[in-house]
């Protein structure tokens, strides 16, 4: 679904793509003015490295207003959603269908913390959280991988961020996410409390269900049950499953209310 207008929900869709979030108080008032359509995620790098990166994006230079991006992706993976405004962030350049020499008004800036200058200060768990937060993004407004771009690719003012990642790599798993690949089995890893108390992920939960529920299920309607055979019953039972075979007990005993299914004169 395309999006025209103020991303307001920054905070909720990262923190819906299990991603830890932090909201700076006012960043839904904070903005140069309001988005027209979102077209796309463009990355960057800040080109510091510390853990007041932040600082800058959301109050600015001297010589630039804050706030400078949306969003700042700490090196833990935590965002920061400074602001649901325009930021100052694109500059100059183009890219297929985003405006020319106007991204700022149509793209959502994140701001990785990295020095950006090797050896690479990016981390793992960074670097998932910048796919995972562009994919999420990206699903948001209705767009595709092809649309999450490096500031170095759209500018033309001689930008080299985000250094030192693969941008073609990088759409390609961004890709995955928004084809089911990865992010919607991401729940498979939360971790959960089971019925013994145990911390269980929620993958490994899903696999004893499915084992003891299809356990059950042979017990009632016969082996294979579980396997889709449609209760066959059990041969010892004279095919019959479970219950029927609890029916024909029953009746046998002449116990008022039950009677064999088989032989049932009532149809
Ligand atoms: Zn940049």
């Amino acid at each position: 679904m395309a999006w025209s207008g103020d991303p307001v929900w920054l905070a909720d869709v990262l923190r819906g793509a299990g991603l830890p979030v932090i909201e700076h108080d006012g960043w839904r008032e904070r903005g140069h003015g309001d988005f027209l359509d979102i077209r796309g995620v463009l990355c960057h790098h800040t080109g510091g490295g510390g853990p007041n990166d932040w600082r800058i994006v959301q109050d600015g230079r001297p010589d630039l207003p804050g706030p400078l991006a949306q969003l700042v992706l700490e090196r833990d993976g935590t965002y920061r959603v400074i602001a649901a405004g325009v930021g100052w962030h694109a500059g100059r350049g183009s890219w297929p269908g985003w405006p020319t020499d106007n991204a700022n008004y149509h793209t959502i800036g994140i701001e990785a913390v990295s020095r950006g200058t090797p050896p690479w200060d990016w981390t793992p768990v960074q670097l998932d959280a910048y796919k995972r937060g562009c994919a999420a993004l990206l699903r948001r407004i209705g767009r595709g991988a092809g649309d999450c771009v490096a500031h170095r690719e759209y500018s033309s003012e001689g930008k080299i961020d985000p250094a030192g990642m693969d941008m073609n790599a990088f759409r390609r798993d961004v890709q995955a996410l928004l084809d089911g690949k990865g992010e919607q089995m991401a729940f498979l890893e939360e971790k959960i409390t089971n019925y013994h108390g145990e911390q269980v992920t929620v993958g490994t939960l899903l696999h004893y269900l499915d084992k003891h529920m299809g356990l059950t299920l042979d017990q009632l309607a016969g082996a294979g049950a579980a396997r889709g055979a449609n209760f066959p019953g059990w041969d010892f039972l004279g095919d019959r499953t479970t219950a029927e075979a609890l029916g024909v007990i029953g009746a046998a005993l002449k116990i008022p209310g039950f009677r064999d299914p088989a032989t049932d004169d009532r149809a």
